[in-house]
């Protein structure tokens, strides 16, 4: 096998120790069953903190709303509801988060509901007290509509806004940053009949600020939008209304792999493998979006930048130190300067190390007599660990069996007297003892696309039939967000996780409450 292409994940404390304490996450799937999806509330509230101290640094004030559609876990939740009710919210994108969010401790004040919203959602969101993030002036009417007919209170709304482009001569250099176009929100360019909209519905709605949210890693293009967002509001404020907050969105990041250079090698080797200068190093030359054209790689691939030094907190602090391009201030200033309030929704970054996925190794064979490579089928398929289809690469972190349970494995292999186990004393593979194995990833279904990933994944070593894998950092998306009951394969179970006193405690997600310690007497 050529060298091993590692791309590790980067694991911090508490995540890291948990990752050590190997005899109790093979406990944990003992009893609870493959895959079994496992959450450090602790670590939510540790990223608010990093968050907030990002607010402290430049001297801003505003709530720092999770982006629930990122993991439906209610300890998640709960523990946020425990935090300072000025600083943390929750951001709802349906009914049922809403519902959710209510349920695990939040109050309506504190809830931003997002998203294109159904008449129960708003009926709903303005009966508590949740602030609107209005996705259409169609959606202004409806709720306006709402109030009226059923006597509610003004609600609070914000106004997401779209299609930012620069203005001419206010690029720089001539330059001018397209606009993304994006199904949601108003484009500012129609921000001006919605301002009537808003005025027509003062009645039945208070509008305190406008919003964006940006599916994108580029920060210039966030700064412009956070500039024309404040633009906006000062000609709100010039037609007397009273708007005070700036909401950003989320999209802040989050780091997977833990090695620039590992990264580097790998999409190196990718693009060489699609040039045919090297051998593939994905399953039957899957290339990601890439395409050899004449000798040349084209085509952009759709690859998450897995690492990512700044991203996070790191890239918030980023955004707000930029010069903008227009107004000539940074954006923690400009915020400053119009007693802004900073509202954001961050999902996949406030989960950053908050979770991982385990996976049950059931079957080890060759892709073939003579590759050298491996097909490993785990106890989970490609919805329940679902990093590959959000197009992030990142290694499994092995957790053999044999160092916690000698005796099962042994048996656990003999009755299956799989051909490639015969090669040694206890069945084992080849590879065995420390070599590094090149392996491809398979999913429990009958379906030839079912692949946990799609390229070769180096391991230290060839698993055995009875180890773990374990997908670190899977909180955001990757746990739950695709999971599904094909072939009637178990759902995930989900559990919160805690240290106590040197060791690991569990319990169910849904039996979490943020009262310490975890199963213990309540304080
Ligand atoms: C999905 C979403 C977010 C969260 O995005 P992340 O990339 O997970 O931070 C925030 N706000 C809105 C409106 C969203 O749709």
């Amino acid at each position: 096998m050529d060298a091993p292409l590692y791309l590790r994940p980067r694991v911090d404390p508490p995540l890291a120790d948990l990752l050590e304490d190997r005899s109790f996450l093979h406990s944990l799937v003992d009893a609870l069953g493959s895959p079994l999806n496992v959450l450090l509330p602790e670590a939510v509230a540790g990223n608010v903190a990093r968050f907030r101290a990002v607010y402290d640094r430049h001297r801003l004030t505003g709530r720092v709303y999770f982006a629930h559609k990122a993991n439906g876990s209610s300890a998640l939740v709960r523990r946020l509801a425990a935090g300072d009710p000025a600083a943390v919210g929750v951001d709802v994108a349906s009914t049922e988060e809403l519902r959710h969010a209510l349920g695990s401790g939040f109050t309506g004040d504190r809830i931003m509901a997002t998203g294109p919203k159904d008449p129960e959602f708003l009926w709903l969101a303005a009966r508590v007290g949740a602030t609107v993030n209005l996705d259409s002036p169609g959606e202004l009417e409806q709720l306006a509509a709402l109030v009226r007919a059923h006597g509610l209170g003004r609600v609070d709304v914000l106004v997401r806004l779209s299609g930012f482009e620069s203005a001419p001569g206010h690029g720089g250099a001539g330059t001018r940053l397209l606009s993304r176009r994006s199904r949601f929100g108003t484009p500012v360019r129609e921000a001006r009949d919605l301002l009537t909209a808003l005025e027509r519905a003062s009645d039945a709605v208070a509008l305190t600020g406008a919003a964006y949210h940006l599916d994108t890693t580029g920060v210039e293009e966030k700064a412009r939008a956070l500039e024309l967002c404040v633009l906006f509001l000062d000609d709100c404020r010039a037609r007397g209304l009273a708007p005070r907050a700036v909401d950003i969105g989320g999209g802040f990041g989050v780091g997977y792999v833990r090695d620039a250079a590992e990264w580097e090698r790998w999409t190196t080797a990718l693009s060489e493998a699609v040039l045919g200068t090297r051998p593939p190093l994905t399953w039957r030359g899957h290339a990601y979006g890439l395409r050899n054209e004449g000798g040349t790689v084209r085509g952009a691939a759709a690859l998450y930048p897995a690492h990512r030094p700044d991203a996070g907190p790191g890239y918030l602090d980023e955004l707000l130190s930029l010069p903008a391009p227009a107004l000539g201030r940074p954006p923690a200033t400009l915020l400053l300067d119009h007693l802004h309030d900073l509202h954001i929704e961050p999902g996949r970054s406030l989960l950053d190390q908050c979770g991982m996925s385990l996976a049950r190794v059931l079957d080890v064979r060759r892709v073939d007599a003579d590759s050298g490579q491996y097909l490993v089928r785990l106890g989970m398929n490609a919805g329940d660990m679902s990093l590959e289809e959000h197009g992030v690469l990142v290694d499994p972190v092995l957790l053999p069996r044999a160092e916690t349970d000698r005796g099962e494995t042994d048996r656990d292999e003999t009755n299956r007297g799989d051909r490639n186990r015969g090669d040694r004393g206890h069945g084992e593979p080849r590879s065995r003892g420390g070599t590094p194995a090149g392996v491809y990833l398979a999913g429990n279904l009958c379906l030839e696309g079912d692949l946990i990933t799609r390229r070769l994944v180096h391991l230290p070593r060839l698993p055995r039939t009875g180890d773990l894998l374990a997908f670190a950092n899977t909180a955001g998306y990757a746990m739950d967000f695709h999971a599904h009951r094909a072939q009637r394969q178990p759902l995930a179970r989900t559990v919160a996780v805690q240290q106590a006193g040197g060791s690991w405690r569990w319990c169910p997600d849904e039996d979490y409450w943020p009262i310490t310690p975890l199963g213990g007497t309540p304080a």
